[in-house]
């Protein structure tokens, strides 16, 4: 362990995490980022963007950027200012008594490998995926999980939607500005949807729905051509044409680390106040791990502004 006690630690290096640091960074307050590793399900340095192709939507790139070109640049300006990122796993913290304190690597240590002032958690939320072989590689060729974000991408084309909560109606109704048709695929006889939702869905013409059915497989090279569908009632199995596939079966928050330290919502997604603030003094929590709502960049990236500022004014109050 180091003796020092950094200002602030930075759990995260998504838009969130980063553009925390940058702000961080250039008021002193010499942040270390841990970014996550590589290897992990759960983390991914540079956050969920590195996954992805073509970003159109985020301000300043009219011809839009390559999701893993803008997270290089949102770390370099971090780093420019000062920011200490460090590829490493938080697997343990103690937000008990302060100094907060962080172990990466053995969670069962006896001495935890960080001590900070103030934390910041900007670890982000994954959406839940099929499973199936080929989906991962198809993200961004044709296989998504935001519709905000990917739509304009098909227009005039077949789309298939699985899910049949609210989200996949809302996800549905919005591709229909777009796609030629939509078929929301279910693996129930009855949607989970808010009736309202239900109604405009059901008066919508562009979208029919595949019942009591499940996606069994993905296929395309290169780019998505077609899903397998399977009946469950009756195991039979048809091909569906389709060159968008937008999964919307949820999404869940990367705060497994975090249980029984800060509040947190049913969903597990950390709650803060109308800024960045946890229920744990000088713990704030930004981006996609805090927000069941937007799940954007801009978003993600605009909470993270306001935790650094947030962690700046409360360390100021401190001494
Ligand atoms: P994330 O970007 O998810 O970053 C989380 C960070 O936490 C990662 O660095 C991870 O390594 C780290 N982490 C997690 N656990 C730990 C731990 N225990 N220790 C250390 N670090 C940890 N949004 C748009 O605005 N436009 C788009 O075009 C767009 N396309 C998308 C395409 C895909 C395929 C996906 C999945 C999302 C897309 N989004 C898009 C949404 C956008 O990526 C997210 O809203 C945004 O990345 C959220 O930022 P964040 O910083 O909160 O979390």
């Amino acid at each position: 362990m180091s003796d020092d006690i950094h200002k602030l630690i930075i759990v995260g290096s998504g838009p969130a995490g980063l553009t925390a640091a940058i702000y961080a960074a250039r008021a002193s307050l010499d942040p270390l980022v841990l970014e996550g590793e590589p290897s992990s399900t759960t983390d991914q340095p540079g956050g969920a963007l590195m996954t992805t192709t073509e970003v159109e939507n985020y301000p300043g790139f009219p011809d839009g950027i390559m999701g893993p070109d803008l997270m290089l640049r949102f770390k370099e300006q971090a780093q420019r200012f000062g920011t200490d990122v460090r590829m490493e796993k938080v697997s343990r913290v103690d937000l008990s008594a302060r100094p907060f304190r962080l172990w990466v690597g053995d969670p069962d240590a006896a001495e935890p490998t960080y001590r900070a002032e103030a934390v910041v958690i900007s670890t982000g939320a994954r959406p839940v995926m099929l499973e199936l072989p080929g989906e991962q590689e198809l993200v961004g060729h044709g296989v998504s999980t935001c519709a905000t974000c990917d739509g304009f991408f098909f227009r005039d084309h077949d789309i298939a939607v699985v899910g049949g909560g609210d989200s996949a109606l809302e996800e549905a109704l919005f591709l229909t500005k777009f796609a030629r048709s939509v078929t929301i695929v279910h693996r129930r006889d009855e949607l989970r949807a808010s009736k309202i939702m239900q109604e405009r869905a059901f008066a919508n013409e562009k979208i029919s729905f595949a019942w009591n059915s499940v996606v069994d497989a993905i296929e395309g090279k290169g780019s998505l051509s077609s899903v397998r569908l399977r009946d469950v009632q009756t195991d039979e199995t048809r091909d569906l044409p389709v060159t968008g596939l937008f999964v919307a079966i949820g999404h869940r928050p990367n705060t497994d680390v975090f249980k029984g330290q800060v509040a947190m919502d049913d969903g597990g997604y950390i709650v803060t106040d109308a800024g960045s603030r946890t229920d744990v003094e000088g713990v704030f929590a930004c981006g996609d791990v805090q927000d069941t709502v937007y799940r954007q960049a801009i978003t993600a990236a605009g909470s993270g502004c306001m935790a650094a500022i947030d962690a700046e004014r409360w360390l100021e109050a401190q001494h």
